[in-house]
């Protein structure tokens, strides 16, 4: 049986019937939609001899056999937003699926195959992302913090988690699945508007953006508006404004895909009649090299303390969140962009803003790569997330032959 990436889109489109509406995809991890979404896996498997187990961490795992214990795995995920797209998550599962039908139909692989469907990679119901993943790649580190969670209604994740079969004290013992791993491979929507910007249907992705995000309070003075004179003014709001505006030479100089926002100035006490005393300003930065990372903070820094002696004003900075770089395997990343070429001629190398599950498969150390298929109008989350069928389908064909590819490596 040859590969049918054709087909492949014919399931996508029977699961967006079977678990979206006229808002967009339903499959909530932990609800009833996000299991029948995870039985249509199932049968789509049966037949191909691919066995079935679900970890403590509720990833759903299918395993087909090899001549050595050594895996290859392909993973993505069921589950969506509410209202979501067609296509983020299940893309990479569906296709995944094809690439085991036809190797299947080969007879026993070289090295074991494993199709993964990761448990809520979107945190969407308790707000906690890459959860199956991040259980299995051991870095759950917040489970004191997740027993507290609750979700809209009031329902605490934990209980939300038994019902489907998960005890989230041991759930870090999905572990154990990825001890015979040797590479990992993603196929996703870009979720982004740069292949398409080319005209190019598929991209290389070479890893994860590393964060920073901060706070940055401005402490000036409070003073009328009408009777404070022009340079008597301590005003936390215009340092905060020269900020907004100076990431951009900044980012510009640091280059490589450096993007920095600030994202929000909450003013006090925000009155048309006061100069501004107090302007707590939030900055996210992003980088896939840690040290021009580093160096986008401490240009940041240096701007900020020298904004704070022009306005007279005084300036503190507060970490929020950051997570390092995490870049794919270089080996893998060649055989990606070759899979590429040969489907479609051109390949294009590109970073990733938002993070994938694959950022904790190589955070494990796994040998990890990931391929962007292009977003149409570079939208997703919603349900006018699309991308053309034939580029679904070079999709598929290109996740096949890095498959192929990398098992002949993992063999040899
Ligand atoms: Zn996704």
């Amino acid at each position: 049986m040859a590969l049918d990436p054709a087909r492949a889109v014919a399931d996508l489109d029977d699961l967006r019937e079977l678990t979206g509406d006229e808002n967009g995809a339903q499959r909530v991890a932990w609800t009833g939609t996000w299991e029948t979404a995870r039985d249509f896996l199932r049968q789509k498997l049966a037949g191909t001899g691919a066995v079935e187990e679900i970890d403590e961490a509720g990833n759903q795992w299918f395993t087909l056999r090899g001549s050595s214990d050594r895996a290859l795995l392909i993973g993505g995920h069921m589950d969506s937003v509410p209202n979501g797209g067609w296509l983020d998550g299940c893309l990479n599962v569906l296709a995944g699926v094809e690439v085991v039908r036809r190797i299947a139909a080969e007879g026993t692989p070289p090295v074991t195959v494993r199709l993964v469907s990761w448990a809520d990679e979107e945190g969407a119901r308790f707000g906690r992302s890459l959860f199956g993943s991040s259980a299995a790649a051991g870095s759950m580190a917040d489970q004191d913090e997740l027993r507290q969670r609750k979700d809209l209604d009031g329902i605490a994740l934990p209980d939300a988690l038994r019902e489907h079969g998960v005890d989230l004290d041991r759930a870090l013992e999905a572990r154990k699945q990825l001890a015979n791993a040797a590479a990992y491979l993603e196929l996703h929507i870009e979720q982004g508007p740069v292949l398409e910007s080319m005209d190019l249907p598929l991209g290389v992705v070479l890893g994860t953006f590393g964060v920073e995000r901060h706070q940055i309070t401005w402490k000036g003075q409070a003073a009328h508006a009408g009777s404070t004179p022009m340079d008597k003014r301590r005003d936390a709001l215009a340092a905060a404004a020269k900020l907004a505006l100076e990431i951009r030479p900044i980012a510009a100089e640091v280059g490589n895909g450096a993007v920095c926002t600030s994202g929000n100035v909450v003013c006090r006490p925000g009155i048309v009649t006061s100069v501004v005393e107090t302007a707590e300003q939030l900055l996210d930065q992003r980088h896939l090299d840690a040290e021009s990372l580093a160096r986008l903070l401490s240009l940041a820094q240096e701007a900020s303390e020298r904004f704070a002696a022009e306005e007279d004003v005084e300036v503190s900075w507060d970490r929020i969140w950051n997570i390092e770089p995490i870049l794919f395997d270089e080996r893998l990343i060649e055989l990606a962009d070759e899979a590429i070429r040969e489907v479609c001629g051109t390949s294009h190398r590109l970073p990733s803003g938002p993070l994938h599950d694959a950022a904790e498969v190589a955070r494990a150390g796994i040998p990890t790569v990931m391929i962007f298929v292009q977003s149409l109008r570079g939208l997703s989350h919603t349900k006018l997330e699309d991308t053309k069928a034939e580029h679904l389908e070079l999709a598929v064909q290109a996740l096949d032959r890095l498959a192929s590819k990398a098992l002949a490596t993992l063999s040899a």
